[in-house]
């Protein structure tokens, strides 16, 4: 079984300060912006180049110069995150998740990866410095520097994540995230989705959802009941 975590909201919560400023430091660097925080987008569930482009547009950088930019601001994005990121983030993994993946890692069949909407090095950062990144392969996942369209990540993952040439099942693959836009890019990938409410949303708002969990110790019963085929923990 593929299991693609999201991050932010899922394995951890709170640890986007240092991204927002290496986001709009950016945004400054790249298309001279002087005040990206004035644009008020919601980032949750979205890639960080849709959260950058939203916030463009808001400011009336045409789109024709948003895409010329978008390799530079990718770059000032990961090198601003580099020098901002404190040097722990321990204390925003969410109770709980270091002791799941370590079971779920054990567990024959099982292959942790991820489907986040942060830029590869953005993530792949913020995981160590959380003591996650240990879990996580590289070459594995898909994240915001592949696809502005997070529907687009899923497809990629299972890619990744297969053998022979072909991509991992999608029958085979579940997605855990914490918001509606990580329940459509499951869905329009075909995946399954458990919805976890340790993110913004409650779930009244994660109803499309083939599961929900409100905390990490629910989300490892539906888990586990999922990977010793019991359907009926999940549906
Ligand atoms: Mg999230």
């Amino acid at each position: 079984m593929l299991l693609l975590f999201d991050i932010d909201g899922t394995l951890m919560s709170g640890a986007t300060r240092a991204h927002r400023q290496a986001l709009h430091a950016a945004l400054g660097d790249v298309y001279g912006l002087a005040d990206p925080a004035g644009a008020h987008v919601d980032p949750a569930g979205r890639t960080d180049m849709e959260i950058a482009r939203a916030i463009l547009l808001d400011s009336g950088v045409s789109a024709g110069r948003i895409d010329d930019g978008v390799m530079d601001f990718r770059a000032a994005c990961a090198r601003e995150y580099s020098r901002l990121c404190p040097p722990s983030l321990a204390e925003f993994v969410i109770a709980g998740i270091p002791e799941l993946l370590e079971e779920l890692a054990r567990r024959p069949g099982v292959t942790l990866s991820l489907v986040t909407g942060n830029l590869e090095p953005i993530a792949r950062l913020k995981l160590a410095r959380s003591g996650l990144g240990v879990h996580f392969a590289p070459g594995q996942g898909a994240f915001g520097s592949d696809a502005e369209d997070r529907t687009e990540l899923p497809a990629l993952a299972r890619r990744r994540a297969g053998a022979d040439g072909l991509p991992h099942p999608r029958q085979q693959t579940i997605l855990i995230g914490d918001t509606p836009r990580d329940i459509a890019c499951a869905h329009a990938d075909g995946v399954l989705c458990i919805a976890v409410g340790t993110g913004p949303h409650g779930s009244e708002d994660l109803g499309d959802a083939d599961a929900f969990a409100p905390d990490p110790a629910r989300l490892r019963e539906l888990l586990l009941g999922r990977l010793t085929g019991s359907r009926a923990a999940v549906d």
